[in-house]
């Protein structure tokens, strides 16, 4: 997203925030009531199951608290091989970072770039067919844990994905093959799962409700306030009652008008790897309608709680529940890879894979991605052209490409990744 747009979100974010201003106001005596009634464990021991296992899930929240049951479990163990080993990757003479990102933030607003001649496509090594990154966080703290990343390294993260030539993308322009990031800048796709208070949460200002400046929204939307051609994309995966319950219309509202959105990971949090086909549409269809309700929103993308995948597809990318229809582009797993180019053969929207926003996982993939540059999508500026390299045409899916402009070069033998394939 360019500055301008950024600066007329953020104007229309700034008349909202005044009428939102009214509304708090009179929610205070209801929120303060509530909290009472909650801290005092009363209206807590009323909520069913589902929010005792949220609690469960959140360290440090008191008795019954135990990683074990956590989606964290970890299904997806990560693969054996790296990206060196897949037909993507270049060989290991290549060095990490040979070329910087071309700088495309200062373009006016709408105006399409003038496409790259092919020695520009060469510098910037751009690679549409290359590997995705999608980080999955779970809870932002202060402190670091095995479902949490600490505020400190999450900064450290952003910083760390900007330097090395990332830009966010939603997640459902990532599905829909909008690779919208100025060129030769590689997209990055942000998933936060489980809707805690970290990832959101407001404070009042003059200006009525603001995100906490140290929840995960607040600290994305500040570093992209001096980063714009990092953008603030980010896709969070909520269940009922989410960001700690609290203005959760206000929360999905803001999202939306920020520039990011609201992914699916069912009503309940149920592990759909144990129930029926029915029970799947139950718990997709009931979240979806749930936030249709509060703030318009279709949801596009479903999550897998624990990352357990149901027994059949059936429901899982379409469905109805209470006489209304949810479509899901993309089946998001918990793990544990790079996800495919959306223009490439081997991207399918039942199982998108996810790297683990720790410390141990994405030392690992941006490593990986370091030492084989190749193997990654590399922006052409424009998301009404594919831009591939010459032998690389086998790997692309013509109904995912659609009504998009395919272009081939021909990377030059001295750039040193000729011989490079990717998808
Ligand atoms: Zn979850």
């Amino acid at each position: 997203m360019d500055r301008h747009r950024r600066e007329r979100k953020m104007k229309a974010a700034g008349r909202r925030k005044r009428s939102l201003r009214v509304l708090t106001g009179l929610c205070l005596v209801t929120v303060l009531g509530a909290l009472a009634l909650y801290s005092s464990g009363y209206a807590r021991a009323l909520f069913s199951g589902i929010r005792g296992r949220l609690e469960a899930r959140v360290p440090g929240n008191g008795p019954g608290s135990d990683l074990g049951d956590n989606p964290g479990s970890e299904p997806g163990k990560d693969p054996a091989g790296g990206l060196g080993d897949s037909p993507g990757a270049a060989g290991p003479g290549v060095q990490p970072g040979g070329d910087q990102p071309g700088d495309s933030s200062d373009r006016p607003d709408g105006e399409p770039e003038a496409p790259l001649d092919d020695a520009e496509l060469a510098r910037l090594r751009v690679n549409e067919l290359g590997k995705v990154p999608i980080i999955m966080y779970h809870d932002i703290q202060d402190y670091e844990a095995e479902w949490v990343r600490s505020r400190s390294n999450f900064r450290s993260d952003l910083e760390r994905f900007y330097n090395l030539g990332y830009s966010l993308v939603l997640l459902s322009d990532y599905l829909n093959g909008n690779m919208n990031v100025p060129a030769g800048r590689a997209p990055l796709v942000l998933t936060f799962d489980d809707g805690t208070r970290g990832q959101f949460s407001m404070i009042e200002s003059d200006e009525g409700p603001i995100p906490d400046p140290d929840c995960a929204v607040g600290i994305l939307l500040e570093f992209s306030r001096s980063h714009p051609d990092f953008g603030n994309a980010a896709t969070f995966f909520v269940y009922s009652s989410p960001f700690g319950a609290s203005q959760v219309e206000e929360k999905f509202r803001f999202l939306i008008e920020n520039g990011m959105e609201i992914g699916n990971h069912t009503m309940t949090h149920e592990n759909l790897a144990y129930v029926s086909p029915e029970v799947v549409a139950k718990e997709i269809g009931r979240l979806a309608n749930e936030v249709k309700d509060k703030c318009g929103y279709d949801t596009v993308s479903l999550a897998l709680p624990y990352g357990g995948y149901p027994k059949s597809t059936e429901n899982l990318l379409t469905g109805t529940w209470d006489g209304r229809e949810y479509e899901n582009k993309g089946i998001l797993l918990v793990g544990a890879e790079p996800a495919p180019s959306p223009f490439s053969k081997k991207f399918n929207p039942l199982a998108v894979p996810r790297i683990r926003g720790s410390q141990e996982e994405l030392d690992k993939w941006l490593g990986e991605f370091q030492k084989y540059p190749d193997a990654r999508f590399v922006s052409d500026g424009r998301s009404d052209t594919v831009t591939i390299r010459e032998g690389d045409d086998g790997n692309l899916n013509p109904e995912r490409v659609g009504e998009r402009t395919v272009r081939t070069y021909v990377l030059p033998v001295s750039t040193g990744a000729s011989d490079s394939k990717s998808e």
